[in-house]
């Protein structure tokens, strides 16, 4: 039989140097600090030394971003938006290499990285790009003024969207930018840093400072820095909330999730597997909002179990930049530390698990796509966010149960509801207590929806006028 097995991606198209320095005031400096290295998660080939900023560095970049702020935020809003549309466009043709390189460094399929991650990255710098010259329909009144300088800290799941979804809201409003990527994918970052330059947006008003945790303190606690914007996990949201506490910072939190994903015995079954795979294996459940809570209604448990698992028999594992990569590498050794050892928690706990036979690569970080049954509330892994491929599938009776048992958690970023019934979405909807809440549908993103959690999930909103709101003084 003819097998296709395209090429993968070429590692080629991405010039990876071996050293990066810190992007300050236009420019690529040298840190006052030691550096680290970030590593290929599938191969554990290290690929380059970065600069681990301090906090003599940190402020370097603030004092730039304060300079640059006068010029930037003064700037008629039609002229900073073309600086916007002109990084969406270099975007758009870099984008190849800017997926390459995401996968290479995060480890994520390069179908995701190539159709979802960069189409989307630029996706919201043209939104905001239009918002630029708009700003007196923020709903905020007739001259809304920005804050001043932005310290920004990301995550690793989705490097250059996260940085998308944070820069571009920010520079539209004529705010100016500390960004802190996530210190095991900072490559996409400093590649964004590049373009920057070639946009030739004025220096200082987007600084990239590269590290760990000290140097993500270092930004948010800066005296100089005026709106904290920050997506991580609830540990570290609660750590940055406690260390601006008293200060005049204005802060957003976009935090951990459990999400539950609801199939009713009327859903489009076919369509509900698809979305329960996608919700929990797309970029190796590394999502804040994966759907890793199946809440499946009892008569239709046994065939939507069956359907999943055969489904989950087809899902290829493996290279990242091979183009039929369904699900790549585990961002760290850590990471899979964490996933293993929450797994083993569900093992012990008498919960039951079912994995495909699949063959792992001998190097590198994964885990196999996982499925776990017989799973109560009180077990851990129906109650911790676990940030890898594994679901945890619990059974209701009626639509009461489901929502009681889909709001039973500290988080509340977004569900997934699958039925053939308008009336029971609506009624979902309004009884969910979820930032998100998808019908027939899952991990559907568009610039334009704010996005954000309530409880635990954090505050404030990303993305749409709301998003843009928060670059803005006042309240919405
Ligand atoms: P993390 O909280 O460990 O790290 C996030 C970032 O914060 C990193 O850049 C890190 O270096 C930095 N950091 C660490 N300690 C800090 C400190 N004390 N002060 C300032 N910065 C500090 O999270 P992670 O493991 O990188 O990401 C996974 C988490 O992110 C998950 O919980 C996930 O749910 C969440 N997440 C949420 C959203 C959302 O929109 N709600 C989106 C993506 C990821």
């Amino acid at each position: 039989a003819f097998e296709y097995a395209p090429a993968p991606e070429s590692r080629a198209i991405v010039d990876i140097k071996a050293s990066y320095g810190l992007f300050i005031d236009g420019e690529f400096v040298d840190g006052h600090g030691s550096s680290f290295k970030t590593i290929n998660p599938a191969t554990e080939e290290t690929l380059a030394e970065v600069a681990e900023a301090d906090a003599a560095d940190v402020d370097r970049a603030v004092r730039a971003a304060r300079r640059a702020f006068r010029g930037w935020s003064r700037m008629p809003g039609k002229e900073r938006a073309k600086y916007l549309f002109r990084i969406a466009r270099i975007i758009q043709e870099r984008g190849r290499e800017l997926a390459v390189l995401e996968s290479i460094d995060n480890g994520k399929p390069i179908k995701e990285s190539r159709d979802v991650d960069v189409p989307q990255v630029a996706a919201n710098f043209f939104y905001f790009a239009g918002w630029a010259d708009k700003l007196e329909y923020a709903g905020l009144g007739p001259d809304p003024q920005p804050h001043g300088v932005a310290g920004q800290v990301i995550p690793w799941n989705f490097p250059l969207l996260m940085l998308a979804w944070k820069v571009a809201p920010a520079l539209a409003c004529g705010n100016t930018v500390v960004l802190k990527p996530a210190e095991t994918t900072p490559l996409t970052a400093l590649l964004f840093a590049e373009i920057c330059q070639q946009a030739d947006l004025p220096p200082g008003v987007v600084n990239i400072v590269t590290g760990a945790g000290a140097t993500g303190h270092a930004v948010v606690s800066h005296p100089d820095v005026d709106k904290v914007a920050f997506t991580g996990s609830t540990e570290v949201g609660k750590a940055i909330a406690r260390a601006v506490a008293g200060s005049e910072k204005k802060v957003t939190l976009e935090l951990g999730g459990k999400a539950a994903n609801i199939v009713f015995d009327d859903a489009p079954i076919d369509q509900a597997v698809e979305g329960i795979v996608s919700g929990i294996f797309f970029n190796q459940g590394h999502v804040c909002c994966a759907g890793s809570r199946l809440l499946v209604q009892e008569s239709v448990a046994e065939e939507v179990l069956g359907r999943l698992k055969r489904r989950m028999s087809t899902l290829r594992i493996g290279d990242p930049l091979d183009k039929n990569t369904d699900i790549g590498a585990i961002n760290s050794a850590e990471q899979l530390g964490r996933i293993r050892e929450l797994a083993e928690i569900g093992d012990s706990e008498g919960a039951e698990r079912w994995s495909p036979s699949c063959d792992l690569p001998s190097s590198g970080f994964w885990f196999p796509p996982t499925v776990f049954t017989g799973v109560t509330q009180a077990h851990r892994i129906a109650r911790e966010e676990i940030f890898g491929p594994v679901l945890s599938v619990l059974t209701f009776r009626t639509p009461s149960e489901a929502v009681e048992k889909a709001n039973n958690t500290p988080y509340g970023l977004s569900a997934g509801v699958w039925t053939d019934k308008g009336s029971r979405i609506l009624h979902m909807a309004s009884h969910l207590r979820a930032g998100v809440v998808w019908a027939n549908t899952f991990n559907k993103f568009d610039p334009a929806s704010p996005f954000g959690g309530y409880k635990e999930s954090g505050y404030g909103r990303e993305g749409g006028r709301q998003g843009l709101a928060s670059y803005l003084k006042g309240e919405i």
